[in-house]
C-alpha cells in the first residue's frame, strides 16, 4: 500500500484537470499494457488530459485492449512525444523501476522533465527517480497494484468494465494464469471484484492465449526442438536464431511465454531462452526459475538485466553460440 500522506498529496494533485503521461517499459507486456491503459481509463473519466506513451511498438496479441490504438509510440513520433511529455504536470511510470528500461532516447527525455512523477512497480531494487514511489515486490503484477492504488484514492466507482478488462489482462498474464507463487487470496479477491465489474474473463483468456497464428505455433515447435537439458545443473535452455525466426514470419510477441516450457520439465528448476535480434545486434534473454535460485541476481550480474527472483531478462552483445557457451560456463560456478 502507498502511505496515506502520499495518497492525500496525489489526490490533491488529481483534484483539478491535469496533463498526464503514463509510461510502460520498452517491449510492453500484458502487465505493462494493462496497467497503463487501466489507469488511463480511470484518469480520463476524471477529466484529465491523458496519453499513454509507450517507448516502442506493443505486440499484436494485445492490440484488442480498449484504446490501445490511442497509445503514442515514442520511437515512431519522437518530437510529438517529447512535446507532450514536456507539457505534462504528472508522469506515471508503470511496471518498471529504472528509466533506462524505456530505452536510451526516451530515458534522455524523461531525465529532463520537471513534472511530478509517480512510479508504481513490483520489480526488485527500484531506482529513486520518482517523487512518489509505490514499489512492492510481493505483488504478482503492477495491475494488482493499480487496483489497490485506485481503491486507496477512493476512485473504485470508476472501475468499469473497460478498466477491469485492462487490469485483469495484466494479472492473468503476469501470474501465468494464476499459477505463479505470488498469486494470493488477494489476487483472487481482486479478480472476483473485476468479474463483478462485468469483465468477460473467459473471453479475455481466449483473446490472449487461444488466438495464435499457425506460424507462431510452428515457431513454438521449432523452439521445443531446440530445447536442451543440462542435467548436472538442473537447467534447460532454448535458442532461436534470427534465421529461424524469419522462417516462421516472426511477429513481435510470437516468442512470449515460450520460455516457460523449459521449466515444465521434471527435475528442472532453471531455464533460459536466447533469442537473436540482428536488427538490435543483441541476444535477448529470458530467465525463469522455480524455488530459491535468484534469476534477478543472475541476470544483473552476468547479462545486463534484471527482473524478479523467479522471472528476469537480460541481453548479450556476443553471438548466439558464444552467449550460450558463456551461459554454460557461468552455470559451473553459479549453479552447483
Ligand atoms: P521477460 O523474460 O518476460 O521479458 O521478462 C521477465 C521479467 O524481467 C519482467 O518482469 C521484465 O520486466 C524483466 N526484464 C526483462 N528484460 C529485462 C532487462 O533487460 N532488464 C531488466 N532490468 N529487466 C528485464
Ligand atoms: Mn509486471
Amino acid at each position: 500500500m502507498m502511505q496515506t500522506n502520499e495518497i492525500e498529496a496525489i489526490k490533491s494533485l488529481l483534484s483539478t484537470p491535469k496533463k498526464i503521461g503514463i509510461i510502460p517499459h520498452r517491449n510492453p507486456d500484458g502487465d505493462a499494457m494493462g496497467s497503463t491503459l487501466g489507469l488511463y481509463h480511470i484518469l480520463k473519466q476524471l477529466q484529465h488530459e491523458v496519453v499513454v506513451i509507450a517507448p516502442n511498438e506493443f505486440p499484436e496479441f494485445l492490440a484488442w485492449l480498449p484504446e490501445s490504438e490511442n497509445i503514442m509510440i515514442f520511437e515512431r513520433n519522437i518530437e510529438q512525444s517529447r512535446t507532450f511529455l514536456e507539457k505534462c504536470d504528472l508522469i506515471f511510470t508503470l511496471d518498471f523501476n529504472a528509466l533506462h528500461r524505456t530505452g536510451e532516447a526516451m530515458e534522455k527525455v524523461l531525465e529532463t522533465l520537471t513534472a511530478t512523477s509517480i512510479m508504481i512497480d513490483h520489480h526488485q531494487f527500484p531506482d529513486g527517480y520518482a517523487n512518489y514511489t509505490f514499489s512492492d515486490t510481493s505483488y504478482g503484477s503492477t495491475c494488482q497494484m493499480i487496483y489497490d492504488f485506485i481503491y486507496q484514492l477512493g476512485y473504485e466507482n470508476y472501475i468499469n468494465k473497460t478498466v477491469a478488462t485492462c487490469l485483469y489482462t495484466g494479472i492473468v498474464t503476469d501470474s501465468g494464469s494464476f499459477r505463479f507463487p505470488k498469486t494470493t487470496s488477494k489476487t483472487h479477491q481482486c479478480v472476483a471484484d473485476l468479474i463483478e465489474k462485468g469483465i468477460n474473463n473467459s473471453e479475455i483468456h481466449n483473446l490472449l492465449f487461444d488466438n495464435s497464428s499457425y506460424n507462431r505455433l510452428l515457431l513454438l515447435g521449432k523452439a521445443l526442438q531446440n530445447l536442451k537439458i543440462l542435467d548436472q545443473y538442473k537447467t534447460s535452455y532454448i535458442t532461436l536464431s534470427q534465421e529461424e525466426l524469419d522462417a516462421f514470419g516472426h511477429q513481435k510477441g510470437d516468442t512470449e511465454g515460450i520460455v516457460n516450457y523449459g521449466l515444465s520439465i521434471n527435475g528442472i528448476d532453471f531455464t533460459a531462452i536466447f533469442i537473436e535480434n540482428k536488427e538490435e545486434g543483441i541476444i535477448k534473454i529470458s530467465f525463469r526459475s522455480q524455488g530459491d535460485f535468484d534469476v534477478n541476481q543472475f541476470a544483473r550480474k552476468h547479462f545486463n538485466g534484471g527482473g524478479h527472483i523467479n522471472a528476469a531478462g537480460g541481453k548479450s552483445f556476443a553471438t548466439l553460440d558464444e552467449t550460450v557457451q558463456q551461459f554454460i560456463a557461468i552455470l559451473a560456478t553459479e549453479k552447483k
